[in-house]
């Protein structure tokens, strides 16, 4: 039993009743992605801030009866969810803003947001006695479903870009998946795995396909409004790539409105790569979302590195609804934000991470945000997952450092150096 109720089109409003559906709304194929609806008023009957206060699991199955699983499905061992809100003051100070939040999803056991929706897949798979699960992904997204399958014992196949970072293909490889390094992009990647799902019968957590996928990320904003007390940010910064998590981040928002627990939706900023900007540019130009062919993607933030996001739909409601907006950065301005963050807060970020930084800072200058407000921003994944990127931060920003023989009177030379 859960309280799902039933499933829309996105792109035709069509209903599809609970148990009715796969996973796209077959009169419009690969656009067609569903939003899961729920019973709000059945959830308000046994689910209120009081039951939920006194949960002691602080994992995203806390929030059970607003998840898409049955209430007697088990999670995996590894446990997702409860992440660090950290209340940044000294920067909300810089910024010009009432307050500012970062709010820390590298810590996730993979190291990635991935991992809140890749424990909805593998329960939704046990649920439907899948006996192989399959995604694309450009690196996180693989990583968490093949750490959260290896936690269940639960066969995989992983189709990613060869290019994609060696920290991300070392974690596919130790948890002992069946990996694919595609030759050539993530967009390749995602239509071959679709294909191959389709042969094979396997169980399909692609983003943007499987519509449950938003179900899972929009954990991050239970927690975050659960975190402020309830009292919701004004503005809420994420980097969009396929647009899945910005989707899921404004359903949460939605779901937490609906159930009467927050009296108002944030802003949700979208910070894109300037040569990943589809969103940005559909967003700008009113394109038609559903028809836009896919645009080239070249960016060194790997993570939002998509040509045709896969969850545009979602993604473009979710500026679109919250009055918020989608801005670009630059491959230089995400590099120098890797260090910039990380010596600002001591938060470590992957360039799709570091971009939401970036995107802040520049939201600021042009004035986006009003100097009574409480911004949020989500890091998205771990500095430990790109190596390469961070050095390259080291190189541009001309990043001093020392080599030095070991002797005291070595030291010694160079100590007025330091800055200290
Ligand atoms: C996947 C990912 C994103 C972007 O999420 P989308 O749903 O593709 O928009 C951002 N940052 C990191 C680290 C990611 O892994
Ligand atoms: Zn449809």
């Amino acid at each position: 039993m859960n309280y799902v109720s039933h499933a829309t089109c996105m792109i035709c409003n069509k209903t599809f009743e609970k148990g009715k559906f796969d996973y796209i709304c077959p009169d419009h194929g690969n656009e067609g992605i569903l939003d899961i609806k729920y019973d709000y008023d059945a959830i308000k009957k046994e689910f209120t801030k009081e039951t939920l206060a006194v949960d002691k699991d602080l994992s995203i199955w806390r929030y059970k009866p607003l998840l898409p699983v049955e209430k007697t499905s088990k999670g995996p061992n590894l446990s997702v969810g409860n992440t660090p809100l950290l209340n940044l003051d000294s920067l909300a100070d810089g910024l010009g803003i009432k307050a500012f939040y970062l709010k820390d999803d590298g810590r996730l056991p993979t190291a990635s947001f991935k991992d809140r929706a890749s424990a909805i897949a593998v329960v939704k798979a046990k649920e439907a006695g899948a006996k192989v699960i399959t995604t694309a992904s450009t690196g996180n997204a693989a990583a968490a479903l093949s750490g959260l399958c290896a936690s269940m014992g639960q066969a995989n196949v992983i189709f990613v870009p060869a290019s994609a970072p060696q920290a991300k293909i070392a974690q596919l490889l130790m948890f002992g998946s069946n990996v694919m390094l595609v030759d050539g992009t993530y967009d390749d990647a995602f239509d071959l795995c679709l294909k191959v799902a389709d042969e094979y019968g396997w169980y399909n957590r692609n983003t943007g396909y499987n519509p449950y996928m938003s179900e899972g990320k929009k954990t991050c904003s239970f927690e975050i409004c659960e975190q402020l007390a309830w009292k919701a940010p004004d503005v809420i910064f994420v980097s969009v790539g396929d647009g899945c998590i910005i989707g899921g981040i404004h359903k949460g928002l939605r779901d937490l409105f609906e159930m009467g627990w927050i009296d108002k939706i944030p802003r949700l900023i979208g910070v894109q790569a300037e040569g990943s900007s589809y969103m940005y540019q559909a967003w700008k130009n009113k394109e038609n979302i559903v028809t836009k062919p896919a645009t080239k993607a070249v960016t060194i933030a790997d993570s939002i590195s998509a040509g045709l996001p896969r969850d545009r739909i979602k993604a473009l409601d979710a500026v679109n609804m919250t009055h918020g907006a989608f801005i670009i950065v630059s491959d230089e301005e995400i590099i120098r934000a890797i260090p910039d963050l990380a010596q600002k807060t001591g938060v470590f970020a992957e360039p799709a991470g570091a971009a939401t930084w970036a995107g802040v800072k520049k939201a600021v200058q042009d004035r986006m945000i009003n100097p009574d407000e409480t911004v949020v921003m989500i890091n998205t994944g771990s500095g430990l997952k790109d190596i390469n990127s961070a050095m390259k931060a080291v190189e541009l920003t001309d990043m001093k450092y020392f080599k030095v023989e070991p002797s005291i009177n070595e030291f010694r030379k160079i100590a007025s150096d330091l800055k200290l």
